[in-house]
């Protein structure tokens, strides 16, 4: 018999509390998100309503004050930070407004770093690399250093970059922020085809055309979600 397909990632009743007494802020209050395999998910939403917090509990670089995180079935909570640091290097792709590419490595070595973390052969590293920025429609640049590439191309790299350790899930915080409208066009097709080809994304979006490309938006309000 068919049972439903588990989630990639579940928030279930997170909350995140900053500072202490007069000071204290409620970033996240009781927030429950699951994202399905699959899935396409834009979150909107003004300054201030969460959405960087939810992205870094998402992401394993911050723990919740209260509630749970299930990535790929496994509570987040129980894992010691070694077993949380190589969990973001497997199951997790980051890609960042300002693309954080290294400026001294070529396209290609950009891309093969999260392998030699992950213990990848290195024969291997290379030909993956490549095929990656090919997937990302680089593959003639992969000798370029990121001073060399627009910041479109910049951005395919650290998609690119992203993906190589075949994450569960990509997480992007403002990915288009930087770039100009005809460029925005381009890493959203890239990110179409990634979705379309079964990647489960969640962005972090001002933009309403980045977010009427995802499946669904998810709009954040006081840290929680409001529709
Ligand atoms: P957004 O990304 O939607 O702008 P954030 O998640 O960055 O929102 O912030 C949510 C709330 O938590 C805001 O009130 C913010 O000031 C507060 N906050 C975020 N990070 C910290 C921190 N490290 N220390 C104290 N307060 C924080
Ligand atoms: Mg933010």
């Amino acid at each position: 018999m068919a049972h439903p397909p588990d989630p990639v990632a579940e928030l279930l009743h997170v909350s995140k509390l900053y500072g202490s007494g007069d000071t204290l802020v409620k970033a996240l209050d009781d927030l429950c998100l699951r994202l399905e395999r699959g899935d396409y998910v834009a979150v909107m939403g003004s300054s201030g309503s969460g959405k960087s917090t939810a992205m870094n509990i998402l992401g394993c670089l911050d723990r919740p004050s209260s509630g749970s995180y299930r990535l790929n079935g496994v509570p987040v909570e129980s894992l010691d930070d070694d077993a949380l640091a190589d969990v973001r290097n497997r199951q997790l792709g980051f890609v960042f407004q300002q693309f954080h590419l290294l400026p001294q490595l070529s396209a290609l070595d950009n891309v093969m770093l999260p392998m030699i973390y992950a213990g990848v052969p290195a024969e291997q590293r290379r030909q993956r690399a490549r095929l990656a920025l090919e997937r990302v429609g680089l593959g003639q640049r992969i000798d370029n250093r990121p001073n060399q590439l627009s910041g479109g191309q910049q951005q395919r790299v650290a998609v690119a970059r992203a993906l190589i350790n075949q994450p569960a899930l990509l997480l992007a915080d403002e990915p288009t922020g930087a770039l100009d409208s005809q460029t925005t066009k381009e890493v959203l097709a890239i990110f179409d085809e990634l979705n379309a080809q079964g990647i489960t994304i969640l962005l972090v979006t001002h933009e309403q055309e980045v977010g009427d490309r995802a499946k669904r938006v998810v709009q954040f309000r006081d840290g929680r979600i409001a529709s």
